[in-house]
């Protein structure tokens, strides 16, 4: 029997791994930090046997209510991620599985490798609509990417969206492989209609350091970006600092930042109500698109979410408080699950990758539905 987590994203720190019977494992924390949640490693199996593998931190980690009615998922091929029995008894998490095969990984969602964002990037690359652009490097020297597409004009609203300043809420990124698919597909008439009248500003993954890492929350210097939007650093927080300065040159009619819940097993949305400049414009417009976006797909739901933040009492070091504040726009925090979506709940899967990017698809969709009045 073997574990490594020696590869991108991987993480998990071995404390005994003698009996199939009795694996203890624990996750490191983020570097520099105390947050921790994601997991990600390979076993070296005896096919056949049940491997019964115990995270016996779990219960001190960043959330411990995602651990509730949660399983975690494996692969024996790296692409087909599927749910395995997992129990939580308030303190550990006890992981179960029969290996079919001789080696099998593990991980708290369904990874989304760095190869595959670079080939993401490379690939967006050669449509005509789209514009690469490198913002700067981050702390470990890797390229922060933003994308444009559609031909920039002073009439077009400028819709941003960024994704996985948390980077172990991989979802976040499956959603914008999907969202640009449909984006980027010159047969799609919502999208060619879109690009007539919006430029989209992309950022695929705000946080390639945390990604490779495998952190759950921070970047290389444990610095929780979606806390540095009053006041970002290049020493701290440069990927912030590059997106912020490139909304200021651009200006933003549209914000929606792309995040996983560990907790809610449900999409939803986060909205700017406590923001000082929120008005009855911007209110309106957004209940439009939550409308657009129910009638699209039952995968979103309005019923479960954050608490609304009261008048004047949002959080502006947070992305999409700060983002409506300074540009006076309609801005959302965008969740997904890590579980699943208890009102059309999948056993084998849960909520997954090909779930994250259909929805991805169908927020392109309710963009569509408000894009009339985004300038109006
Ligand atoms: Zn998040």
């Amino acid at each position: 029997m073997f574990i490594t987590a020696q590869f991108d994203s991987g993480n998990i720190e071995v404390i005994e791994a003698n009996e199939p019977s009795a694996i203890q494992l624990a996750i490191r924390k983020d570097n520099q930090s105390d947050f921790y949640q994601w997991f990600h490693f390979k076993l070296y199996a005896e096919p056949g046997v049940e491997h019964v593998m115990t995270i016996t931190n779990a219960g001190q980690s960043a959330y411990p209510d995602g651990w509730k009615d949660y399983s975690a998922l494996a692969s024996y091929d790296r692409e087909t991620w599927f749910r395995v029995p997992t129990e939580y008894n308030g303190k550990e998490l006890v992981i179960r599985h029969s290996p079919d095969q001789e080696s099998v990984y593990y991980a708290y969602f369904t990874p989304y490798s760095y190869e595959r964002h670079m080939d993401l990037i490379q690939w967006t690359q050669q449509s005509i609509e789209c514009d690469h652009v490198l913002l700067g490097p981050t702390l470990d020297g890797r390229d922060m990417n933003l994308l444009i597409v559609g031909e920039p004009a002073d009439h077009k609203a400028k819709i941003w969206v960024t994704a996985r300043q948390h980077p172990g809420e991989s979802m976040a990124e499956w959603f914008i492989e999907g969202f640009l698919s449909r984006l980027l597909d010159d047969e799609d008439g919502a999208a060619r209609r879109l690009l007539e009248t919006c430029v989209f500003y992309i950022v695929p993954n705000m946080n390639p350091d945390g990604s490779v890492r495998g952190h759950l929350r921070t970047n290389a210097a444990g610095v929780n970006l979606n806390r540095e939007w009053a006041e970002p650093s290049l020493e701290k927080s440069p990927e912030v600092y590059y997106v912020l300065n490139a909304m200021q040159q651009t200006g933003v009619d549209f914000y929606l930042d792309v995040h996983g819940d560990e907790a809610l097993p449900y999409n939803f949305l986060a909205g700017c109500e406590g923001v000082p400049s929120y008005n009855d414009k911007t209110h309106q417009i957004g209940e439009q698109f939550k409308q657009v976006l129910l009638s699209i797909t039952p995968e979103f739901q309005t019923e479960y979410g954050y608490e609304i933040d009261k008048p004047g009492e949002a959080n502006l070091t947070v992305a999409s408080n700060a983002v409506s504040e300074r540009f006076n726009c309609l801005a959302f925090t965008l969740e997904m699950p890590f579980k699943d979506n208890a009102n059309l709940p999948d056993v084998d899967f849960g909520w997954s990758a090909n779930r994250s990017q259909q929805f991805g698809a169908d927020v392109l969709s309710a963009i569509y539905g408000i894009a009339n009045s985004l300038r109006s």
